[in-house]
């Protein structure tokens, strides 16, 4: 009955684990939930106050397709501001959430025939959005030790002239590895070679603990065919409000902007007031949240290194960690690959987490440490515990 479209997607396994532990609580279990891919924060005041006074004053009505020009500009500005970026308000597309912001971006420029190269572990989304189109996700692999850099040879292996495009997300989903300047500049050459476009995915930007972030995009001159794809949900914890933004080459946002005003007409016009004020408004909540994150990420890396048979490489980024439980699973009866373990921490400890399966590694376990300290120290108790008894 469906078309092969649909057919070609699979269901988000984050979500579906978002799921599992809301039927958890429902049965009455008190439940860790570490699977979120999103803060615990909530959204700092002034946008919230900036949500109600568009409620308050009318702003409740459609707005220009790709986003409202005074969005736009504010935008245009937070990215200079943080990122050096220079980008007009015509070279910026709003869109509901970063998600929407990548899938837009395939849409418009990759169809079959196409391969766009994805480097392994990767966010569970890219291959379904590359698909989609009818082009084919490419998968190459990355280094741990190495901040999950790719592995050149690999990736000199796999590119080839059908490659229409290469996914960059530093800081990374699931792994949070931030890559350095010298390996990004090394994938836009590779790119450059065979006229590529560049996605760099940095809905993390903000989150990254042991060095500065710099975006892409400036990282070289020729910028052409670099989009850069920003959002407010993690930076600002407003995953819910969906707002999202790219910026660059004026044709592909107007194409994108073409399909998202035949799809969803405008992004929420509520959301876009309150997103002017998250980009441009007191930006103290977020060198908060970094610092909170920052703590927790030492103390959970400290927590698993400590366990016997378990490696987590630090990540620089994100919040979260994908520590390898290779040496468990290979010695295991019971336990076979990282979904056995996933699925006997949910069942045996009500302590929800995502497989690395899903990030297309099968021998890790994404855990976010985006929850209290309390449940951070609880979870990993669980998992020591787990650890024992399965050992
Ligand atoms: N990119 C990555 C790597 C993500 O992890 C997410 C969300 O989890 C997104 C993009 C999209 O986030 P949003 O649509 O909430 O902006």
């Amino acid at each position: 009955m469906l078309t092969e479209r649909i057919g070609r997607i699979t269901p988000s396994a984050t979500l579906a684990m978002t799921a599992k532990a809301s039927e958890l609580r429902l049965a009455g279990k008190k439940v860790i939930n570490l699977s979120v891919g999103e803060p615990d924060f909530p959204t700092p005041e002034n946008i919230r106050n900036a949500g109600k006074f568009a409620i308050d004053n009318g702003i409740t009505r459609y707005t220009p397709g790709g986003g409202t020009l005074e969005l736009k500009k504010a935008a245009s500005k937070k990215m200079f501001r943080d990122n050096s970026l220079h980008y007009e308000p015509s070279q910026i597309l709003i869109s509901s959430g970063g998600k929407h912001s990548l899938f837009n971006a395939c849409q418009a420029l990759f169809q079959s025939g196409d391969e766009v190269i994805i480097f392994s572990p990767y966010w569970v989304s890219f291959p379904d959005f590359v698909s989609v189109t009818g082009a084919k996700p490419i998968f190459v692999n990355t280094n741990p030790r190495e901040q999950y850099e790719p592995v050149w040879d690999d990736l000199k292996l796999k590119i080839s002239s059908k490659t229409k495009g290469i996914i960059i997300n530093s800081p990374s989903n699931p792994t949070g590895g931030v890559w350095s300047d010298e390996a990004v500049i090394k994938v836009l050459e590779f790119a450059n070679k065979i006229d590529a476009w560049v996605f760099s995915d940095e809905c993390y930007e903000q989150l990254t603990y042991d060095k500065p972030y710099k975006s892409t995009a400036t990282l070289v001159d020729n910028t052409d065919k670099i989009l850069t794809f920003q959002s407010c949900s993690k930076t600002y914890a407003m995953t819910g409000w969906r707002i999202g933004y790219t910026a660059g080459n004026t044709e592909v946002i107007e194409g994108m902007g073409k399909l998202q005003g035949q799809s969803t007409s405008c992004p929420n016009s509520i959301a876009q007031e309150a997103a002017i004020e998250a980009l441009t408004g007191d930006q103290s909540a977020v060198a908060s949240m970094r610092s909170v994150f920052k703590v927790r990420r030492d103390y959970i890396v400290n927590r698993l290194n400590k366990m016997n048979g378990v490696n987590c490489d630090i990540p620089g980024g994100a919040f979260y960690v994908f520590p390898d439980f290779k040496a468990i699973i290979q010695n295991n009866n019971l336990i076979k690959c990282s979904d056995d373990l996933c699925m006997y921490l949910l069942e045996k400890k009500s302590l929800v987490s995502v497989s690395g399966k899903a990030f297309g590694s099968n021998g890790n376990i994404r855990f976010s440490y985006a929850a209290s300290d309390k449940d951070l120290e609880q979870a990993m108790n669980l998992v020591e515990e787990s650890l024992n008894e399965l050992q």
